[in-house]
């Protein structure tokens, strides 16, 4: 049986604490037979060598990043088997700096992210007045728009917390329902995944990513799932795990897959 926790970050990322080795002795201790490492890519898109240090490493620390994690690997094999992953932001028009940044690493998975809608972060504390600002239904399809560009890119496989902009409580707005439909259809038609993530539930919004409706939706249409606490502390590995794993059995889901060397697995639940 795989018992799974497939995103947690590390303190590179600027905004996460602890070793990263602790990380991986939680997830032990939670009885997680696999854990997917999966820190924030350096910010490729934006200029100067080190634009947000609270917000992701530099380039400079990705190979130590690396070299951690497949030590880490060999440190606890036999025990849990740790992945190694990274988180990267989608952001269009930059889909080859990506592409030339992940090739020279052996990545089990990459998890394909929005964080960046409309020339701002959609989730960074007080992102939420931006709702009240620019109109939440243009955040939202935006977003999605956006969404569906990057599971159709090819880069990634696996869409990170797929409903994002509810972060501080604004709900998908009914009017953008065809852009969520786009966005699902378009990860479906790429045979990427989709993680079920208890980060929503430590949010304001204190909901699973994806909703229950949403995720209802994404396994109809075919999506496969992965489960996720996007751990920035390693007392949150498996945080949550219970929650999720039953919102996906409520959502239909029979099974869930794992990844390494980026190849797909599916397990029954
Ligand atoms: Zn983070
Ligand atoms: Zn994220």
């Amino acid at each position: 049986m795989a018992v799974t926790d497939y995103h947690v970050h590390t303190a590179r990322c600027g905004h996460a604490g602890g070793a990263t080795r602790d990380y991986v002795l939680h997830g032990l201790s939670r009885g997680l037979t696999e854990i997917a490492i999966t820190d924030h890519v350096p910010l490729y898109f934006l200029p100067g060598e080190d634009p947000d240090p609270g917000l992701a490493m530099t380039l400079g620390e990705l190979p130590g990043y690396v070299e951690e994690v497949l030590a880490l690997r060999e440190e606890f094999r036999g025990r849990i088997d740790v992945l190694l992953g990274i988180e990267a932001d989608y952001a269009e028009g930059h889909e080859e700096a990506l592409a030339t940044l992940l090739a020279p690493y052996d990545w089990d998975v990459v998890l394909g992210s929005v964080h960046f809608v409309a020339g701002d972060w959609i989730d960074a504390p007080g992102a939420g007045a931006r709702h009240e600002e620019e109109g939440s239904a243009n955040l939202w399809n935006e977003y999605y728009r956006l969404l569906a560009k990057a599971a159709s890119s090819g880069l990634f496989d696996v869409m990170t917390h797929f409903d994002l902009p509810k972060k501080f409580g604004h709900h998908r707005p009914p009017e953008c329902e065809a852009a969520e439909d786009a966005a699902v259809a378009a990860t479906r038609a790429a045979g990427v995944a989709v993680e079920v993530s208890s980060a929503g539930l430590r949010k304001q919004v204190a909901e699973q990513y994806p909703g229950p409706v949403l995720l209802s939706k994404l396994v109809a249409a075919g999506v496969p799932v992965v489960f996720s606490s996007d751990s920035h502390a390693p007392a949150e590995v498996a945080w949550g795990r219970e929650k999720v794993v039953a919102a996906a059995r409520a959502a239909g889901a029979t099974e869930h897959v794992t990844y390494r060397k980026r190849l797909r697995t599916a397990h029954p639940m």
